[in-house]
């Protein structure tokens, strides 16, 4: 008899991990890392194989199923990422299946049938321009379908919805006067397909910027010989040619066969990032794929498949290209490390930088950390040796930094009593003085919306969102106050739902007020606002830069959208509103991120042949994070903070694990914490602290009621395989549920 074929397959779905024996039909390959369909009691499921056996005899006493086909040819997961997924599910305490899951993007996974059809619309045969006088006043939006599709046809009914406008009722309404068609046809969108590259060549490198390549080089050889090589943290201040040491390090790569993963932050991934790729490896089909939230599933699923299919050897993209499936890697690239996008703050709440480092000692390939300001876990990582220093400390070219000048609220606050100062005189003059003599001016204010709350003065009455403990913030063009954690959205009250007074005030302000006050002030300059409230269409935010590129926008207001990888030589001036945003908050980084956010934004000053200026508002002109980032010193920075980490053993100094109750009734998440904490407290080992149980900054979140505890430990294995025995051991109610985050990067 022949041998049977026996594999173990990952349950998709499941709350705990369900492994299952199947047998393999004749006439199927299946390898490990491969996604199949089985049968589970009396459905149909989707799983990953994780393992391949052959056996002689297979004991009468299981009733093996055979598995009922694969969800494609090949393996989804190299073994790399199989020891990835086992890594990642060890250390951040999380299902190995939701691990695996998340490794593949979500359109792949194969959950339902593959689908590469998209809905296409198109003018009914004989339809021409004579038809557009039939319709009424009332059928504007079917006129302008109509309109639209005479200059191109087919579109795709997609786009004709969200690019154009048109509502889907009008679409229907023309299909049912026989004046469109409405069809079905298979597609592969590339998100840049209408953009045409030319391949761009290599410049020559400064003296830093060769020595740098050629760290990176020597490291990715070493590996090749069999010997180990540390991660290379690349610390390289803003301008000072960072991407091209990426691009040079990663064609080399390419050339010697081997692939490049390249992480940027979500938000730093522009059009203008993913352009310089492209263009660089133009001259190479396909080569470099691009993956991030923004594009459509359909476009995801592309992207990734061309890196399954060996296409691709360079992959772009946000945190979660950390698992592409790329063979042969030679290069990991993070760039922006110090990034807290990196952090995944649903399950598994992986950190994709340390994953990347991880990545690189499983696949033997170089991994090179890249910022102008890095996180201080990898500073002190460099420090200790664990890490190879490399530091880039000029600009390209010799360009200065720009000079940073602070201006004092609490002075212009004093002096203006008609309401809060958005714009000290100082700004505005210099304002005045660049559109004067056309240059380009970005203005940068974190903080979304138009006044940060509403309050009532005469009985202290705060607007707070009823599903979740946070204040609302007030959206005037909209005229609704909205819960920036749920969305929910209400009138603002006119009198005050306590008191009934009506004196109720606006308070504190952000993007949409600040928009206001510059069309106030500068009439005549041409002005754009860029946040999440504004950018909501695709390919909205490549078209404003675009227009702020060719001259066509003089001043660029926004959050930090437009704080990081932009690069405009015509910005001559960087303002920014509020400095102090983000300060005050109790979080063990505010002052990191402040550090780092300034130094970021003043970098986009003076990027082009014109020096730049950089002119930072700020209530606090004296706190260190503001000061050292107005002196562009990062050394001393990350001294003076790592001096007061090491003395409250804060990260790097420790670990910090944050496990958190939730449940819509208050008292079942407060006790469940509270016999979760007694459980921690009995058996605690050696170095391992435990804080009492509280309730969370945001005690109300999404309707759920919010309970945590801190555990903190020098190491971290010791802490973490505690807690995961403390909790197998312990059920909670059902509408109970308990997280926890390893290295939290939150604490609310
Ligand atoms: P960083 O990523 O470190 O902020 P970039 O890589 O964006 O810096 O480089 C800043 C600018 O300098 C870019 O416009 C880039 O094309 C240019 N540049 C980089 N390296 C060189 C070089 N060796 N010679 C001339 N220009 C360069
Ligand atoms: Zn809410
Ligand atoms: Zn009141």
């Amino acid at each position: 008899m022949a041998a049977t074929r026996i594999v173990q397959v990952l349950i998709d779905g499941a709350t705990s991990d369900l492994v299952f024996s199947y047998t393999v039909p004749e006439g199927t390959t299946v390898t490990a890392g491969q996604r199949v369909r089985v049968p589970l009691r009396n459905r149909k499921a989707v799983g990953t194989v994780i393992s391949v056996e052959m056996k002689d005899t297979v004991p009468s006493a299981y009733q093996l199923k055979p598995i009922l086909g694969v969800v494609a040819k090949d393996a989804f997961l190299t073994p790399g990422l199989m020891k990835l997924a086992a890594w990642i599910a060890e250390f951040y305490l999380a299902p190995i299946e939701t691990v695996i899951r998340s490794m593949i993007p979500k359109p792949s996974r194969g959950e339902k049938e593959e689908r590469k059809t998209a809905k296409f619309v198109e003018l009914a045969k004989g339809i021409g321009e004579e038809v557009i006088a039939q319709f009424s006043a009332r059928q504007a939006r079917q006129k302008a379908a109509v309109e639209i599709l005479l200059s191109s046809s087919p579109l795709l009914l997609r786009d004709l919805v969200e690019e154009h406008g048109i509502p889907r009722s009008s679409i229907t309404a023309l299909e049912r006067a026989n004046l469109i068609k409405v069809f079905d046809q298979v597609v592969t969108r590339d998100p840049m397909e209408h953009i045409e590259f030319v391949p761009s060549a290599p410049l020559r490198l400064n003296e830093e910027q060769a020595l740098a390549l050629d760290r990176v080089l020597t490291s990715a050889h070493q590996w090749q010989s069999g010997e180990k090589a540390r991660p290379i943290l690349l610390h390289g201040i803003t301008g000072s040619g960072k991407t091209e040491v990426y691009l040079q390090a990663i064609q080399k790569m390419v050339e010697e066969g081997k692939g490049a993963i390249v992480l940027v932050p979500e938000i730093a991934l522009t059009p203008q990032t993913a352009d310089r790729f492209k263009q660089r490896f133009a001259h190479i089909k396909e080569s470099v794929a691009i993956l991030h939230s923004n594009l459509s599933e359909r476009e995801r699923h592309d992207e990734w498949r061309k890196v399954l299919d060996h296409k691709a050897r360079i992959v772009i993209g946000a945190r979660s290209a950390i698992f592409s499936p790329i063979q042969n890697l030679g290069l990991i690239v993070v760039d922006e490390e110090h990034e807290n996008s990196y952090k995944q703050d649903t399950v598994p709440r992986y950190q994709a930088r340390d994953i990347a480092v991880v990545r690189g000692q499983i696949e033997q390939c170089a991994v090179l950390l890249a910022s102008a300001t890095p996180s201080l876990e990898s500073w002190q990582n460099a420090q200790t040796g664990k890490y190879e220093l490399v530091t880039m400390s000029s600009r390209v070219d010799d360009r200065k930094l720009p000079l940073i000048r602070l201006i004092d609220m609490r002075d212009e606050t004093r002096r203006n009593r008609s309401g809060p100062a958005i714009l000290s005189l100082k700004l505005r003059t210099a304002m005045e003085q660049r559109l004067a003599s056309g240059q380009q001016i970005i203005l940068f204010l974190n903080r979304r919306g138009f006044a940060r709350s509403i309050l009532c003065p005469e009985c202290g009455y705060v607007a707070t969102c009823r599903h979740c403990s946070t204040t609302m913030v007030l959206h005037r063009k909209e005229d609704k106050l909205i819960c920036h954690i749920c969305g929910f959205a209400q009138l603002p009250p006119k009198i005050c739902p306590e008191c009934s007074s009506r004196g109720i005030l606006t308070s504190g302000w952000g993007t949409e007020r600040a928009e206001d006050v510059l069309r106030q002030v500068f009439p005549h300059a041409r002005i754009c606002r860029v946040d999440t409230d504004v950018m909501r269409r695709k390919d909205q935010l490549r078209d404003t830069l675009n227009a702020f590129r060719t001259g066509k926008i003089d001043i660029l207001l926004g959050t930090q959208m437009i704080a990081k990888g932009l690069d405009f030589p015509n910005v001559t001036l960087v303002g920014v509103l509020n400095a102090d945003v983000g300060l005050h908050i109790p979080d063990i980084r505010a002052s990191e991120r402040t550090f780092q956010l300034l130094t970021q934004v003043a970098g986009r000053a003076g990027r082009g042949e014109l020096e730049g200026e950089v002119v930072v508002q700020t209530f606090t002109p004296h706190h260190p994070a503001i000061q050292y980032a107005r002196h562009h010193n990062f050394l001393g920075f990350a001294e003076y903070e790592l001096g007061l980490r090491r003395h409250f053993e804060h990260p790097p100094f420790s670990h910090l694990v944050l496990i958190t109750s939730r449940s819509v009734h208050e008292e079942r998440a407060r006790f469940s914490l509270k016999t979760l904490h007694s459980r921690l407290v009995e058996g605690l080992p050696e170095g391992v602290t435990v804080s009492d149980p509280l309730p969370s900054p945001l005690v109300k979140s999404h309707d759920q009621w919010r309970f945590q505890v801190v555990l903190k430990s020098k190491t971290a294995r010791p802490m973490i395989r505690y807690i995961r025995s403390v909790l197998a051991k312990l059920t909670f109610p059902g509408d109970v549920f308990v997280t926890v985050d390893v290295n939290p990067y939150s604490m609310s």
